[in-house]
């Protein structure tokens, strides 16, 4: 940035420079006008007078000649007479061309003889005296000289006139340099002053609307000035303006959540601090709640995130009803929210009938009805609350409290809530393990693919399902009920069950390969996560392409969880999967909770008794019943049964009696390793 410096006089203001520089110009130019004014009088009257000497000269030149030559005392008398006539000559000197003196007059009678050395026809001024020579000539030659002195006295009398003169002038010119800087400051100063008071205003105000006034008729630089002056204020505040809301929007971010406008974590730990402070310093109590909503995942993958991110903010606002203002209600991400009860209570049993009744607020206004797209939804949730100081007094450790008592929650089915006890701390420590391991194996070969043979009554082999394994590198193999759930919680099930059809895809194409029958079927579990997917009909199109598989030798099992949400979405998937030629299996069959409305409008090719009915049906008359019903209901609806975990003759002989024609189990088979199953299909073992 560059500056202007003026040292000069900076201690001045600039009203007092002005009047200095004024009266320093008004003096010097008095001053020069003096000097001036004397020199050329002084060359005047040289000039005057030098002319006067020359007319003397003129004059009396013949008689000075006459008497340079006579020398006679009678002519010399007559040109004293005459040079007497002159009152301004002071003395006069003849001399002859020898420079001897012939005639000396002074008007004082005193004797003079001139000592000065002439130039001449030129004046010389010697203190008060002017002195002048002359040549004398006689027909053109030179006879001598005359000098000549004249007093100075007029010229003096001149110069004092004009001393006075100037003296009279002085004090009038510094009144009009007074004046003029006066006048000058109303140019200069005043507007210069008037921006300095408004800056000086708009500094101690911190108010940047103000404007310096400025006349439209001013067209001066200072208008100029105060023009862009007052555009850069604009700016400034336009600047500040900014400034303030993306301050204020920063605040909002940093503590608030972006969609719902509910409080973020880190305003919620904020406020956890300070009511634990409260509770343990007054003894009292509160509970911390964490709220998952049940099935969001599904409606979020499968609807779009506008919709999810819509129902989000629906659901806020509906907590908002549910919970008092002195409650912190905020959204972690997704559909996590978590409730710090504000009103702290007496004892740990007063906060649990609290939490209760908040519980039946919170199921109640869920299952109203909640409008997304257009489509109407009624929500359930898992809650999981803890207490404190009782069971934490550090925020971090509650939030893990209330999250694994909302697992259990899930664990238990959902739609229900759960208060934290210290051992579940072990069972979620175990499943945050297992996360993590199974993050893992993916990359590590852990996972393997078994295949149960499907067979026909009398054991000859049809088809297969594939069943995954987790071989654990310390020699433990465990088991997909137990790390598939974990999977789909955390959406790991979406990179495992990809490489579960394409490793299925890759045997499949090696048996076809080898020459299996044509008919021969792979079933492949596919997870609703995993079926609601919206790339999942394009990845397993491209994945049969890539195999080089036939569609026809593959058969997708679906659970009826699939069928909760958006029944038309899955409706126009499995068209699509089933015109690419796969078939699609109901597995599990009638241990969840599809309605028969839904099943008919499902284009299905089998259903899968589930195996808890084929378990006891020689015991259980109504396993019996539901195994026969099923299997009845899947003929009039013409889709094939396969009834699942065969393990005595007895149920062969009671499903096959009642139209079963496919079935699976340790009856038969147990699920084997692929190489295994190489041999079943192409050894020469007979199985009967
Ligand atoms: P599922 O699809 O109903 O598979 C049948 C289960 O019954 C298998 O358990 C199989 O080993 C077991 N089983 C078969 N015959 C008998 C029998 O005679 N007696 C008894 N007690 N059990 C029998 P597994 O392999 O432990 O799988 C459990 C479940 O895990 C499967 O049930 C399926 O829902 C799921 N699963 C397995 N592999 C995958 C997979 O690749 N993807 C997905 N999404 N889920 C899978
Ligand atoms: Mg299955
Ligand atoms: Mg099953």
């Amino acid at each position: 940035m560059s500056q202007l410096k003026i040292t000069k006089f900076s201690h001045l203001s600039v009203r007092y420079q002005f009047v200095i520089m004024m009266m320093v110009l008004a003096s010097a130019l008095i001053s020069f006008y003096s000097a001036v004014t004397y020199y050329n009088e002084k060359i005047i009257y040289a000039e005057e007078s030098t002319d006067e000497l020359k007319r003397i000269s003129q004059v009396l030149e013949s008689e000075y000649s006459a008497l340079i030559k006579s020398s006679l005392p009678s002519a010399g008398m007559e040109l004293i007479r005459k040079w007497k006539l002159f009152p301004v000559l002071e003395h006069a000197e003849l001399k002859d061309i020898a420079g001897k003196s012939i005639l000396n007059y002074s008007k004082s009678g005193a004797p003079y003889h001139n000592t000065q050395v002439l130039e001449p026809n030129t004046l010389k001024i010697v203190d008060d005296l002017f002195f002048y020579e002359g040549i004398v000539k006689s027909q053109g030659q030179k006879v001598g000289t005359v000098s000549y002195a004249i007093s100075s006295k007029n010229y003096e009398e001149l110069l004092a006139n004009l001393t006075q003169l100037i003296i009279i002038s002085i004090p009038i010119a510094l009144t009009f340099a007074i004046f003029l800087s006066f006048w000058l400051q109303s140019i200069f100063v005043f507007p210069l002053q008037r921006l300095i008071t408004t800056i000086k205003d708009i500094a101690q105000a911190e108010d940047y609307s103000i404007k310096v006034a400025i006349e439209s008729s001013d067209k001066s630089e200072f208008a100029v000035l105060g023009q862009h002056f007052n555009s850069l204020l604009q700016r400034i505040s336009k600047t500040l303006k900014e400034i303030e809301k993306s301050n204020a929007n920063a605040q909002e971010l940093a503590y608030y959540d972006e969609l719902t406008g509910l409080a973020n974590r880190r305003l919620l730990i904020e406020h956890i601090e300070y009511i634990l402070d409260i509770a343990k310093r007054e003894k009292r109590h509160g509970a911390l709640l964490f709220i998952d909503l049940d099935n969001f995942k599904t409606l979020n993958d499968s609807r779009g995130h506008a919709a999810g991110d819509d129902l989000l903010k629906q659901v806020a606002e509906s907590l908002k009803r549910v919970f008092r203002s002195a409650d912190t209600i905020a959204r972690l991400g997704g559909d996590e929210f978590v409730i710090l009860s504000g009103h702290l209570e007496d004892s740990e049993e007063d906060v649990i009938n609290q939490v209760h009744s908040f519980m039946l607020r919170l199921k109640h206004v869920l299952g109203e009805k909640f409008v997304v797209q257009g489509e109407s939804y009624h929500l359930t949730a898992s809650v999981g609350i803890t207490t404190f100081p009782g069971m934490a007094d550090i925020p971090e450790v509650l939030m893990k409290q209330a999250d694994t008592a909302m697992y259990r929650a899930k664990e238990a089915g959902r739609d229900g809530y759960r208060f934290y006890q210290p051992e579940m701390q072990a069972v979620a420590d175990a499943r945050l393990k297992m996360e993590t391991d199974l993050r893992l194996s993916l990359n590590s070969d852990e996972l393997d693919l078994f295949y149960q043979p499907q067979v026909d009554e009398f054991g000859r082999i049809l088809g297969a399902e594939a069943l995954l394994r987790w071989f654990k590198k310390d020699g433990t193999v465990i088991s997909p009920g137990d790390f598939i759930p974990v999977a789909e919680m955390t959406g790991l099930i979406l990179p495992i069950g990809e490489w579960v059809m394409k490793k299925a895809f890759e045997q499949l194409s090696k048996w076809e390969k080898e020459g299996v029958a044509a008919d021969f079927r792979l079933s492949i579990n596919i997870s609703p996560y995993q079926f609601h997917q919206e790339t999942f009909v394009e990845l397993t199109k491209k994945m049969l392409n890539e195999s080089g598989v036939s569609a026809h030798n593959v058969t997708l099992e679906v659970t009826e969880g699939i069928t909760i949400r958006d029944i038309s979405a899955t409706i126009s998937k499995m068209e699509i999967l089933t015109r690419l030629g796969f078939k699609i299996s109901m597995d599990d069959f009638g241990t969840g909770y599809s309605s028969l409305a839904y099943l008919k409008k499902l284009p299905l090719s089998e259903l899968k008794v589930d195996q808890s009915f084929v378990r006891d049906l020689h015991i259980d008359k109504s396993d019996a019943e539901i195994a026969a019903t099923i299997i009845a209901m899947a003929k009039n609806l013409n889709l094939d049964v396969v009834a699942e975990g065969v393990e005595e003759e007895s149920q062969l002989t009671f499903l096959s009696r009642h139209g079963c024609l496919v079935f699976q189990g340790y009856y038969f088979y147990k699920p084997m390793p692929a190489k295994d199953f190489d041999k079943l299909l192409f050894g020469n073992v007979v199985v009967l």
